[in-house]
């Protein structure tokens, strides 16, 4: 880990996150639209002077993950569903991710539990030196002991300064990767448990994008929205609906056109909703801690 890496920035990232996931169980009611939802969770992380690390994620169901409102989003919060709210706080390059899922049914009270099981234990085998795939092995085994299966195409993560994804893969299942953890190292474990097969694919919607590279088109408009990018996101993930209110003259035409012209430059990453393939509901639960010498420290607390 770089000498002049900021823990303290980070562990104010991972404060305000923690704060704005813990007053999301008081904002979630049946009824609720989820843009609305959206726009009070990340207005509560601006407000405290960070930016967010990402938009605000509202998984329903058998979305497993990366479903954010789009601008005219109707969608609204019905009494059974399971929703993960996974969401995080920037300051500077420094990072926070953590999730939580939220039950309005009684049905998945149980699957919700065994995700927050598998993530404590998950914690508590965490410190310099060991494999990610014993910390996969306890999640696996959590999820199986309640009746459940993890989800084995999706895991926790490296959290790099200035890149939410990088470095090492935790898997939610025992994959056979020895690689060891390093003390000081930043990750984020997020066990992702169903009642369904235990595999996510793509769907279709896409509404979170990130750019990857300098690219600018010629044309006006979408120079417009694409410097606009550069300056407001740099390379950190955002939301289509955040262009839109942006730029309502342009409207979300043509700021798709932007961004098909970046993707086509191959400037432009874009996250599908990721949903589980046979159609289970989905619980996910996630911290993103530091890696000690005999431990962690939990950072989105
Ligand atoms: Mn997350
Ligand atoms: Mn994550």
């Amino acid at each position: 880990m770089d000498e002049e890496y900021d823990y303290a920035k980070l562990k104010d990232a991972g404060k305000a996150a923690y704060e704005a996931l813990e007053y999301s169980r008081k904002v979630v009611k049946p009824g609720m639209t989820l843009l609305e939802i959206a726009d009070i969770l990340e207005k509560r992380i601006i407000e405290k002077g960070f930016e967010l690390a990402f938009p605000v994620n509202l998984s329903v169901n058998e979305n497993a993950a990366h479903y954010t409102p789009h601008a005219s989003d109707a969608t609204r919060v019905a009494e059974k569903d399971i929703i993960k709210v996974d969401l995080g706080a920037r300051k500077d390059e420094y990072l926070s991710d953590c999730a939580i899922t939220i039950g309005l049914g009684e049905s998945t009270s149980k699957m919700i539990e065994a995700s927050e099981e598998a993530l404590e234990n998950a914690i508590s085998l965490v410190r310099a030196g060991r494999q990610v795939n014993e910390i996969g092995r306890e999640i696996g085994k959590v999820a199986e002991k309640h009746g459940f299966r993890p989800i084995r195409n999706l895991g926790g993560h490296g959290v790099g300064r200035d890149d939410l994804h990088s470095g090492v893969f935790i898997p939610n299942f025992d994959n056979g990767d020895t690689t060891m953890l390093e003390e000081g190292e930043v990750i984020a474990i997020e066990p992702f448990i169903t009642d369904g097969e235990g595999m996510v694919r793509d769907g279709e919607l896409l509404q979170i994008f990130q750019k990857t590279m300098d690219a600018t088109p010629r044309q006006n408009d979408l120079r417009a929205v694409s410097e606009f990018i550069d300056s407001r996101y740099r390379t950190y993930p955002f939301a289509l609906r955040w262009l839109q209110k942006e730029f309502p003259r342009i409207g979300e035409f043509g700021i798709r056109r932007t961004l098909n012209e970046l993707a086509t430059r191959g400037a432009l990453e874009s996250f599908p909703v990721l949903v589980e393939r046979k159609g289970g509901m989905v619980a996910q639960s996630e911290k993103e801690v530091i890696v000690e010498k005999e431990g962690c420290y939990i950072v989105t607390r």
